[in-house]
This record gives structure tokens, sequence and C-alpha cells, in this order.
């Protein structure tokens, strides 16, 4: 299937590993021109340069904390120069710490908000005039499972990843008309580096290995194992593709069925 991805422009946040990074590599693959961004300049401009080097796509790696609007204006400023344009949007992040509604004070949930919703809040309030201009674009949301089915201990990622859909649905309604689409991926447990670091650090809390960590999340998955970032990543591709241009509004799970509920 020709996803209609050469010659389009996309912005993929917090790309340097994990999620973000397999998206990127993903629509480089298809032939999209590619501005990735993470904190530090030195990492996302060797993580750029890898792509480029492994597809041929022009990737330019800026350094941008999505949590701070002024980073994320410049970010997309640079993106525009280079390239004229920014046809495709993915939002991501790293995500907030784990704990329970004890564990947390008003602070943490500012913090929390600002890295969640406020990021996916002003790329899109950024790229969205030009897309209305071009009457096409895409925005991708990278949110999490617990959207359906709340994770315990996770209640900053429980309560945001719930409001950011919440925004990306009444956005898609409002933009729709101009051939651009909203939605989001709910990522099940995947084997990023992030996923590899924690399930280490709770094995080492235990005393057990991260192997038989990892067994204790692979239980409750009807596949019996955690994903890949690029089966992730391909259903990333798909939903901002030319190809995917009657969805919009939805959020999809690549979970390997852990999510229960029937809708
Ligand atoms: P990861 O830690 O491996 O990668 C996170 C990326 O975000 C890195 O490139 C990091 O440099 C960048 N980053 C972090 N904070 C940033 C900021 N403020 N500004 C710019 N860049 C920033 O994480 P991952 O596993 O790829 O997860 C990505 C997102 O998906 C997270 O929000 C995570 O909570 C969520 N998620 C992941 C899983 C999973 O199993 N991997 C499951 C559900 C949800």
């Amino acid at each position: 299937m020709d996803l209609g991805l050469n010659n389009k422009v996309a912005l993929v946040a917090a790309a340097s590993r994990g999620l973000g990074r397999a998206v990127a590599e993903e629509l480089a693959t298809e032939g999209a021109s590619l501005i990735i961004c993470a904190r530090k300049q030195e990492t996302i401009e060797r993580v750029a340069n890898e792509i480029e080097a492994a597809t041929g796509a022009k990737v330019i790696g800026a350094a941008a904390d999505v949590s701070n609007p002024g980073d994320v204006s410049r970010l997309v400023e640079i993106g525009i120069q280079r390239f004229g344009r920014i046809d495709i949007l993915v939002t991501n992040s790293g995500g907030p710490p784990a704990g329970h509604f004890e564990t947390f004070k008003l602070d943490d949930w500012n913090t929390a908000t600002r890295l969640l919703l406020y990021s996916a809040v002003e790329l899109a309030r950024q790229v969205l005039p030009g897309m209305k201009e071009r009457r096409w674009g895409r925005i991708l949301n990278i949110t999490s499972i617990a959207v359906k089915q709340p994770v315990d201990n996770l209640i900053l990622s429980n309560s945001l990843r719930a409001a950011v859909t919440g925004f990306a649905r009444t956005l898609a309604n409002e933009v729709a008309s101009f051939g651009i689409t909203v939605n989001n991926i709910m990522p099940g447990y995947t084997r990023t580096e992030r996923v590899e670091e924690l399930s280490r650090m709770m094995a080492e809390k235990e005393a057990i290995t991260a192997e038989e960590f990892v067994a204790r999340w692979e239980k409750e998955i009807p596949m019996r194992r955690i994903g890949k970032p690029g089966e992730f990543a391909a259903l990333a591709a798909f939903l901002v593709s030319e190809r995917a241009s009657y969805i919009t509004g939805t959020s999809i799970p690549v979970d390997g069925g852990w999510i229960k509920a029937l809708m």
C-alpha cells in the first residue's frame, strides 16, 4: 500500500528513543521529511543523523522541551524555515512519575499537566494555522492504554491522558472540515528503553530478575508478550497517511489485547 507520505513533512516530538524514535524511523522510511526533538541538542542531532543515514530521508534534530511553550514555538519555526511547512504532527513526551494520590502535591500535577496536556495543545496550536491554510493535516497523539483502563499506581498518567483524549476528540470535530484528522494511539506495554529501565528498577526492589518482572506483565496480555516499538510505529504511519483520510477523533490501542473492554 502506498501511504502517500513521500514529500510530506512531519514533526515528531520526543523522538530520541522509544516510541517517538520508532515513529520517526517509520515515517522516514516512507519518504517523509522530518523535524524531531528531545531536550538535548547533541542527542537529537545524533539520532537525526542516524535516521538520515539509514533511510535517506531529510531529518532535522532540534532541542526542545515540549513542556516549555517557548521551545515548542521555536521548534515549529525551525521546521517551517527548513521545509516550508508541517503537514503531520506526532505529539509525545516522557511519561510522568508513578505514584498514588497521596504521592503528589499540586506542583507535581502542574508539571505533569505541562508535560502531557499543554505540550499537545501548544504543538497543535503552532501547526494548525498552516494545516488549515493548505486544507490538509494529520495530528496524532501518543497516549496510553490507561485512557481505557487505568493502570494502578499511575494517577498522573491515568488522569492526564484522559484530558488529552478529550482535547483531541473536540479538536477533531473543529478541524475535520479542513481535511485535518486528529487521532490517538494508546500504546500497551512496549519494549522501549524506558520500559527496560523500569522493569530493571522494579525487579531490583523485589529481588527478582527484570525478565521475571516483565513476565508478570506478559501474563496479563492475551498475546503473552510485550510489544515492539515497530509494531506501534506501523499504525502511527498509517494514521498519519493519505490513506487514513476518513479516520478522525479516534483512539486505537496497540496492546496485544491488554484492554479487556468491548469498545
Ligand atoms: P522513553 O523514555 O523510552 O522515550 C521518551 C522520549 O521522550 C525520549 O526521546 C526523551 O528524550 C523524550 N522526552 C522526555 N521528556 C521530554 C520533554 N519534556 N521534551 C522533549 N522530549 C522529551 O519512553 P517511551 O516508552 O517511548 O514512551 C513514550 C510515551 O508513551 C511516554 O509518555 C510513555 O509514558 C507513554 N507510554 C509508553 C508505554 C510503553 O510501554 N513504552 C506504554 C504506555 C504509554
